[in-house]
Order: C-alpha cells, then structure tokens, then sequence
C-alpha cells in the first residue's frame, strides 16, 4: 500500500504526525510538496521567502535521503497535483497538516472533495503548524477567543501530545518522479542578511539560543540592541520546527525566561484561532472598522518615506531598515514601525501590511495581518486608541542608541541623549548630519488620529 503526504506549512521531519500516520498505515510513502501557482497569483510569495522556501526543501530532501527516501516536488495547481500523483502510485490515503487562512480551508475541502470522488481519502491532522489546533478550546457562547488573556489561560492548560521523532527510514516507490527542487542561488531581490533556511538550521538555531539566551528572553526581550529574541519565526511560519516540540522544550527547561517565551508561542497560536474562525480578518477591519485611513493616493510621500526609512524618527528609520536588510525586524520595532504608520501618519493599516509582507521571510497572512491589526486599533488589543510615542519608545528601550547607529549610520556619531531625537542638536552639528527632518511633528499626528477616531 501507498500513502501520499503533501507537505505543507509545516517542513520537518521531527514531529510531524501526518507522516507517522502515514508510515504507520502504509508500506510506501510519497513525501510531496506542491509548487502551486495560485500561491504567486494570490500574492502570498515574496523573494525572501521564496528563498528560505528553497531551502527548507533542500534541507528537508536531504534527511529523506540519509532515511532512504526523497522528497517529490510538482509545480501545478495543488488539486490536479495531488490527484494526479495519487492515481499514479495508486495510494489510498493523503495526509496533510490541517491550515488556518482561507485559502488553506478551501485548498482542503476542493482535495477532499477531489479525493473522494477517485476513492482515496483525504487524512488532515490537527495541532501540527500550531501547539493547539485552532478551534480545540474555545470560550463559551462563540467559536473563538477574541482576547488574548482568557486565551492564554485556557490554552496553557490544554495536554500536549508528545512530540514525535522523526521516522528512521522511509520507504519511496521507485517510479515516481519529481521535478529538480528550486534553488537560492539566481532568486534576486533577496535581502542581504537573510537566515538560511531549512529544518536543521533551525534545530541548530533553537539549540544554540536555548542554552545561551532563552534564561534571559524575560529581561531581554524588548531590548532593540540586545537581540535577545530566539529569530525563530522564518522556521515556525515554514513548519521547519514543531511549536509543540518548542513549547515542551521550554517547559521542560523552566524559569521565567522560558515561561514568556511559551507565551509569545501562545500568541502566535491565538492569533491562528482567530484568523480560522474569521478568515476575512486578514483584509477587513477584525473588531472596530475605521474607514477614515489616508490612502495611497493621499499619503504617497509619507508611505514612501516610512518604506524607505526616512521618516526623520530614529528608531522608526532603524526598523524599516533592518527589515529591508535582513527579511526580519525585532517585535519591539515592528509595534513601533507600524504604529507609526498607522497611528502617527493615520495610514490604511492594509498598505503596512503589504509592505511587510513583501519583505518579511517569516511573513505570513495569520501573524502579520492580525498583528497589525492589533497595533491599527482594529483587531483584538483592548486598548485601541493607545498610541506609541518613537522617541519615548526609543529611549526606553534603546536607551544608548545601539539599535539605531546598527542601522542608521549617518547617526552614529550622535550622543545617547540626542539620538532619538537628533532634530534637537545645536543647529552646527546638525548640518553635518545626512538625515531628513521628521516628517511629521507627534503632536499634529495625535491631533489627526483623535480627530479620526472621534476623541476629540
Ligand atoms: P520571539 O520573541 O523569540 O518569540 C518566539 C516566537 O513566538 C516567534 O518566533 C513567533 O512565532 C511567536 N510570536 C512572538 N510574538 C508574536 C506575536 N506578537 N504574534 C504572533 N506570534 C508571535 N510574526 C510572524 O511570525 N509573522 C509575521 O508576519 C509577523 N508580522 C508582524 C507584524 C507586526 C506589525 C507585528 C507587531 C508583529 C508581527 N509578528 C509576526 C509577530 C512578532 O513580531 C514576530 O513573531 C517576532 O518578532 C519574531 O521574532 P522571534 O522569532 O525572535 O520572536
């Protein structure tokens, strides 16, 4: 007997239950990963991601091999694909991990349906791409927790499963055939400092930050200089590490470092509740519609200055340049980087988003849209109207200015007390430097976002 496992979001071979499923129910499996070109239609791909995604497939072939098996990849549209392949190795079961985003649902129910009608049956496994399968707890009255809280409550007293290990050997039929896999090399418009993809990069990467960082991630995490933060999120968004594993690990290891890392875990699980119950979220306002936003048109200049980095804030400028440099930006600049943008310059939170999206390898729809919505004041935070001030933000929490002279050299000769707010120097050492004037004054932004909102 034949089992197919399409491969998904969730790029590993350690705890991965839709191929334990599968190697427990059949003699031969075929490990498959779809290119499907709706994906690039749709816009969900991205330079860097396609980028870390080739070698998350390179990597993941290579343990096949050293197993006695390989990865088969097909480029078509997922449904044919799948089908096709299927009736080829005359399998009787897929399996696949079970998504949260809309397109993944209906990718879901067109294979089950498609599936069904050949006789093979469709397996989705739940709990694989998050800890807690989106959906498993849910508060009484409705089909999701819309606050994060009372979510974390509940979620952190749900029993795991054990994580399980990755299969010694796997067994592929001979006569199938796939394409050659995609390659880093040629990609262009890949940022410079972009991590290396792949399952055990990110196995290396966990190890490594656990033993040196995860004791101090409590302290440290917020700090923008510092660089406390695990960097795992490329790895979580492409499967290339379990969250179950993660967050058994962390638990395992204890201590208040390892207890804020499980609950930023949790986030990310919270947000996939979310988005699998309201999947129109990842466009359309979650909580409270706004509709005053200033749209491309209105605001080209502005939008154009935060993308390049140039706003004339620091720390905003250091954020928008990391991202362009690495693919990646620290939490703490994300919150202020789109806050600015959405609160200070009162911009559609979608056109941020966008932006992200086009550069971040750990981008993805569930965490960046609801994310941002959450700093827009749309989605699920309870203090919507908050807004973040970029040089308070940066004093507290790049007190001597490492974060922006790492990004924004033209400041690195400006004094701690000056940095955030370079604007301030006397007007000689100020001429020297190449930077612009801030683009808007804070207190003009507040005015237009109370306005807007009806505070006033
Ligand atoms: P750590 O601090 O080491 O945290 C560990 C893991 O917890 C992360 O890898 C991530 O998987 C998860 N996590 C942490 N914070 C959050 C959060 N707020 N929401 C969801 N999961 C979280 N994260 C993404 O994975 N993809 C995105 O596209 C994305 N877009 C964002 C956009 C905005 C505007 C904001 C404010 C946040 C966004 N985040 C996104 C969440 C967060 O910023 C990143 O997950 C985090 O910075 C990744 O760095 P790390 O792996 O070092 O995190």
């Amino acid at each position: 007997t034949v089992a197919v496992v399409l491969f998904t979001s969730d790029l590993r071979l350690h705890d991965h239950p839709p191929l334990r499923a599968a190697l427990a129910a059949a003699d031969e499996v075929v490990p498959l990963f779809v290119r499907d070109p709706a994906v690039h239609a749709a816009g969900f791909d991205a330079p860097n991601r396609n980028a870390f995604l080739a070698e998350c497939l390179t990597d993941l072939d290579a343990s096949l091999r050293r197993r006695g098996g390989r990865l088969v990849v097909r480029t078509g549209p997922v449904v044919r694909e799948v089908r096709a392949l299927a009736a080829e190795c005359q399998a009787s079961e897929v399996h696949m991990s079970a998504g949260v985003t809309g397109f993944a649902q209906c990718r879901e129910e067109r294979l089950r349906d498609a599936l069904a009608a050949d006789g093979v049956a469709l397996r989705v496994h739940d709990g694989v791409v998050t800890a807690v399968g989106a959906g498993t707890v849910t508060p009484a009255g409705s089909d999701h927790y819309a606050v994060f809280t009372p979510y974390f409550r509940r979620w952190s007293q749900e029993r795991l499963r054990n994580p399980c290990p990755a299969p010694r050997t796997v067994r592929v039929p001979d006569s199938v055939r796939g394409e050659p896999l995609p390659s880093r090399d040629g990609l262009s418009d890949v940022s410079p400092g972009l991590p290396a993809g792949g399952e055990t990069r990110g196995r290396e990467r966990f190890a490594r930050w656990a033993r040196r960082d995860l004791s101090g991630y409590e302290d440290g995490h917020d700090d923008l200089a510092g660089d406390v933060t695990s960097r795992l999120s490329p790895y979580l968004h492409f499967g290339a590490l379990s969250p179950v594993e993660l967050v058994q690990r962390a638990r395992t290891h204890g201590g208040p470092g390892a207890d804020a890392f499980v609950r930023q875990l949790c986030w990310r699980d919270f947000h996939h509740q979310v988005l699998a119950a309201r999947p129109a979220a990842s466009v359309q306002d979650y909580r409270t519609r706004h509709d005053r936003w200033r749209t491309e048109d209105e605001a080209a200049e502005d939008i154009a200055a935060w993308r390049e980095g140039r706003t004339g804030y620091p720390v905003v400028d250091a954020a928008m340049r990391q991202l362009r440099y690495e693919g990646w930006m620290h939490n703490r600049a994300r919150l202020l980087a789109a806050g600015f943008l959405a609160k200070t310059l009162y911009v559609d939170w979608r056109i941020g988003a966008r932006h992200f999206l086009g550069l971040l390898v750990d981008g993805d729809i569930v965490n960046n849209q609801l994310n941002w919505q959450w700093v827009a004041g749309t989605g699920t935070d309870t203090r919507p109207n908050r807004v973040l001030n970029p040089v308070v933000q940066g004093r507290r929490f790049d007190p001597q200015g490492g974060y922006v002279r790492r990004w924004v050299p033209e400041l690195r000769d400006v004094a701690n007390n000056r940095i955030h707010e370079p604007w301030r120097l006397p007007e000689r050492e100020r001429a020297h430097l190449d930077y612009p004037e801030p683009l808007i004054d804070l207190a003009d932004g507040l005015a237009r976002f109370r306005h807007a909102r009806g505070l006033d």
